[in-house]
């Protein structure tokens, strides 16, 4: 019971970080995240009132439009409040109050920010990036994997396989995709950043289908491979080590 209620307040936590998140992902790219210019319209430029910004209830009760000008709000405002509130509320199910918990909360807020980015400009930030990255290190001091270079390792290998696939492939994947593997190698070490890699590439190919069947296969339309980094990342995080042991029961 109480820790449903814990449940419930890291959800809601969650929804209110997930709109803190819309607004970094938005502003960081044109340098404008420290203006203090309040949240408006992005049609009409119309300053919102508190009640127009609650996370999900407000898209909600304005049925996904604007109060003044009527034009359609993003679908992506409350698809990434809600995925922060629930993937807040999954890690605290899965991982209890621990350091790991912590660590999935900052991949979580990382995956929100990411997809707002990669789907609104197409690129991952360095300066995202460059904030993750001192987190990521300290709380893998604090809590080491086993051994401590694996997370070494698993960030040169991350680095390294996107290099070689961007070298080889000439497009699909950018920078941006490399530096990220890059980081989540810290958090993920070896081998699982490469299991890390192949859902992903899974999640990229499912997310394309769907972009592919949304158009009506009219023109191809490049996906974004960030946020399906990320959710690949994710999924290690917390099924990784059962995915292994399964395979290994299964295979050998
Ligand atoms: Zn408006």
């Amino acid at each position: 019971m109480m820790d449903m209620l814990i449940a419930l307040f890291i959800f809601v936590f969650g929804l209110i970080f997930g709109s803190f998140f819309n607004v970094v992902g938005l502003r960081i790219p044109q340098n404008t995240f420290l203006s203090s210019s309040r949240s408006a319209c992005a049609s009409c430029q119309q300053t919102l009132h508190w009640f127009e910004l609650i996370p999900v209830f407000s898209f909600l009760l304005q049925q996904g439009k604007c109060r003044h000008c009527q034009q359609k709000i993003s679908l992506l405002y409350p698809i990434v409040e809600l995925i922060t509130g629930l993937g807040f509320m999954l890690s605290y199910l899965m991982l209890g109050l621990s350091i790991d918990f912590i660590l999935a909360l900052f991949l979580v807020s990382l995956l929100a920010i990411i997809i707002v980015t990669d789907y609104s400009y197409m690129l991952i930030p360095n300066k995202i990036l460059l904030f993750f990255l001192p987190v990521f290190v300290l709380l893998r001091i604090i809590h080491p994997l086993e051994p401590w270079w694996s997370s070494i390792i698993g960030s040169a290998i991350g680095f390294g396989l996107l290099a070689l696939i961007i070298l080889l492939s000439k497009g699909g994947m950018g920078a941006g995709d490399m530096k990220l593997l890059g980081l989540l190698g810290i958090v993920l070490g070896f081998p699982y950043i490469l299991l890390c890699f192949f859902i992903a590439t899974l999640y990229g190919l499912l997310l394309s289908t769907i972009v592919l069947f949304k158009n009506g296969f009219k023109k191809k339309k490049e996906v974004p491979f960030g946020p399906a980094i990320m959710l690949g990342a994710l999924t290690t995080f917390y099924f990784g080590e059962n995915m292994v042991q399964a395979y290994i029961n299964l295979f050998w």
